[in-house]
This record gives structure tokens, sequence and C-alpha cells, in this order.
């Protein structure tokens, strides 16, 4: 039998972030759109606990890997995009995670001049990210389309801001730049340097 995944709590309230994402959108983008992803990850699990079953006669497995991909990406970057989000976040990170950031992009503003352009730029759905790359040791942005095409494997996720529609569109419209320019504002560096010291551990 396969294992579940399950939707987990917002680790504040759905208001918490105003002004800048309002209550109504982090209802209907936790409670609906998240819960959407972890029943199609789940669905996607089931469709191949069939599959084994009937020994694959008649199942479209491209079709449901790709489900299984798309969902399971959804259900795993929606689930850090939570936690690295708190009510009066913003400001800079420290530590580690600040002397890495300067070393990859140059400064802290680079670097945000850098993701906010990846993020702003992404083509349709999608995410931008900030992740860690365990190949050479540092720091890369990265596009995401949907949830999980260009996404490149064994890099780990460290900040993830969702350009989806549903991310922004009742509160900004279709000014996915100023939801960029503000989502600053409520970043927990905290959550981010911690993501950091396991990815490198
Ligand atoms: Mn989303």
């Amino acid at each position: 039998m396969p294992k579940k995944y399950t939707l987990p709590d917002l680790p504040y309230k759905y208001e918490a972030l105003e002004p800048y994402i309002s209550r109504e959108i982090m209802m209907l983008h936790h409670d609906k759109h998240h819960l959407a992803y972890v029943n199609g990850a789940n669905a996607a699990l089931e469709k191949l606990e069939a599959g084994r079953k009937n020994n694959w006669q008649g199942v479209d497995i491209k079709g449901i890997e790709r489900d299984l991909s798309f969902n399971l990406a959804g259900h795993v970057l929606h689930s850090i995009f939570w936690p690295n989000m708190k009510p009066s976040g913003g400001g800079k990170p420290g530590g580690r995670l600040s002397d890495m950031i300067d070393q990859d992009f140059g400064s802290f503003d680079s670097f945000k001049s850098q993701f906010s352009n990846a993020a702003k730029t992404v083509e349709g759905s999608g995410w931008g990210l900030l992740v860690y790359d365990p190949v050479n040791d540092q720091l890369l942005t990265l596009q995401a389309e949907k949830h999980n095409l260009l996404s490149t494997q064994n890099s780990v996720p460290l900040l993830v801001l969702d350009v989806w529609e549903h991310a922004y569109y009742l509160d900004y419209k279709n000014d996915r730049g100023k939801y960029v320019d503000n989502w600053w504002n409520v970043v927990n560096w905290d959550d981010v340097e911690k993501r950091l010291t396991k990815a490198k551990s």
C-alpha cells in the first residue's frame, strides 16, 4: 500500500500575511489549491497500485507518472512556500545564508533582483526558486513552469515563490510584478536558513 500524502496546516492564521496577501487568497490557496495537489498525488499512487495488480493491462502509465510529477511537485513546493513566509517577515538574511548569497550572487540586492526577475518572467503558471545545488555547493535561482517543468532533479528548494495567478489575482489582478515586489515583506529568512543548513548536512 502506498503511503498517503497529507495537507500540512498553515503555520499562521489565514490573515497573518495581510496586507501583502489577503485572508481570502490564503484560504483558497491552502484549503483548495494545495489540497487538490495532495489529492492528485494520492490518486496517481492509487492508479499505479491498480496497475501493478492488473499487470499494466490497459493502464496509461505515462499519463499517471505525468500526473504524479505535477501533483507531487505542487504539494512539495506549497509545503515549502507556507513556512517560507511569516507575518512581519522581510528584511535580510543573516549568518551562513547571507555569506553564501554574497558569494554566489555578489550581494543581497543582486540576488533579490535576479530572483524577482526570474519570478516575474515565468511563462504562464509557475514558480521562482532559490535552490541549493549540491553538485557545486552553491546557490542558484531557477524557474519552474507549472510545478515540475525546468527542474534539475537534485537541487534543493530553499525559497519558493508561487506566481500562478491563483496566488495573487484576487489581490493584484494582472500585476504580478507588484505581488513579487510586495512578497519580500513576508519572507521568513530563518526558515530559508534552516533549509540551507539541512541541505548542506
Ligand atoms: Mn499555488
